[in-house]
């Protein structure tokens, strides 16, 4: 049995990554298509043979309760936008996919997750990196301690773009535009799979802001602690171009540079391994992978405790570069 997908939001990355890589899977079907532009359904029906009874609006998604014919729900439109129609998606009784980062606060991703546990329904989050098995390999570096004890570590994601306009959601912070959001949760999760630790408070943070209301961060930096002392730096924008994760240990480094682009992810250690090569389609492993955890009945990989957590540390980022003090964590 194939997984009927349903996809909420018609925007670049759904059209762009996720519905070309739904046809590379091996247990999903992209099936249906929520949208609040209509003038969007033709192209989309047309170009993955999408039924009539299988195209929703925002107003009439509540009824795919009664679809067999889909089985998840994928969120994939503005962070602000997450909390309620992924808590309105699991009301349907249907799986659902959370596109990264989950929500803007822990509150709003508890919502989320209160949603999904009360209807009986798995919720995962889209953190592509955690299915990417380059990336897997540099995880079980740390699981094994290959290179002994821990020392630091650090993790840069950012592009040299033109900063986000003001009338487009990424240039908007109330929407969860900014650098920290959107590129920074790929640092603050890849510290996480890449330590296999969660820290226990931000030391120091500093963001770059647009000098307008409601103006986005376009560079934030910070510190993190674990609860072993150990400390970890995050650098993030989306005006600065670096991309990578890199392990410091008793006995050597190993790290992952770039990343995260969706091609080219690649891995090396100090003692000169490889962690490649490069794989052709993160996104349909992930998918894949997910399919298999409802078709299973197993855990996900990226649930929405995880998600959570790193919007828990996203905060606590904003806290510390808005009051210039250290700030807890609290998971
Ligand atoms: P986008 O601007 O290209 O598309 C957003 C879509 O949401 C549009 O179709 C828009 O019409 C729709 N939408 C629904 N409600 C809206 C509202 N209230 N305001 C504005 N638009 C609304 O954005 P995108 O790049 O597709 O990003 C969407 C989500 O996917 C974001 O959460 C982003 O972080 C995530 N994303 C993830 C990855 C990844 O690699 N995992 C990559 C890109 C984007």
């Amino acid at each position: 049995r194939k997984i009927g997908v349903a996809i909420l939001g018609l925007g670049g990355y759904a059209k762009g990554q996720i519905a070309p890589a739904l046809q590379l899977t091996q247990h999903c079907e992209l099936r249906g298509i929520i949208t609040g532009s209509p003038d969007k359904i033709p192209e989309w029906q047309q170009q993955y043979g999408i039924r009539d009874e299988n195209v929703y609006s925002y107003d009439t998604m509540d009824g795919i309760a009664d679809n067999s014919a889909i089985d998840v729900i994928y969120v994939i439109t503005p962070t602000a936008t997450h909390r309620d129609f992924a808590v309105r998606a699991a009301a349907t009784g249907k799986h659902v996919w959370c596109e990264k980062p989950m929500a803007m606060t822990p509150e709003e991703c508890q919502d989320i997750i209160d949603a999904a546990s009360r209807a009986q329904v798995k919720l995962s989050i889209g953190y592509r990196m955690l299915h990417e098995p380059n990336t897997r390999k540099l995880i079980q570096l740390t699981k094994d301690k290959a290179y002994g004890e821990l020392r630091s570590a650090n993790s840069y994601a950012g592009y040299a773009g033109n900063p986000p306009p003001a009338d487009y959601w990424r240039g908007q912070r109330d929407m969860g535009g900014g650098a920290l959001y959107d590129m920074g949760v790929y640092t603050v999760n890849g510290l996480r799979y890449g330590t296999q630790m969660s820290p226990a408070a931000v030391v120091e943070a500093f963001q770059r802001r647009q000098e307008r209301a409601n103006g986005v961060d376009l560079t934030t930096t910070y510190t993190l602690r674990y609860p072993n002392g150990m400390l970890a730096e995050g650098k993030t924008s989306v005006v600065e171009d670096y991309n990578q994760l890199h392990i410091e240990a008793e006995n050597g480094w190993y790290e992952m540079k770039p990343m995260q682009p969706y091609q080219g992810v690649k891995g090396s250690t100090s003692d000169g391994k490889t962690l490649g090569p490069p794989v052709p389609n993160q996104q349909s492993i992930q998918m894949d992978d997910d399919a298999l955890a409802i078709l299973n009945d197993t855990e996900v990989m990226a649930p929405g405790t995880m998600g959570k957590a790193d919007i828990a540390v996203i905060r606590a980022i904003i806290e510390s570069a808005e009051t210039g003090k250290e700030v807890e964590i609290s998971n």
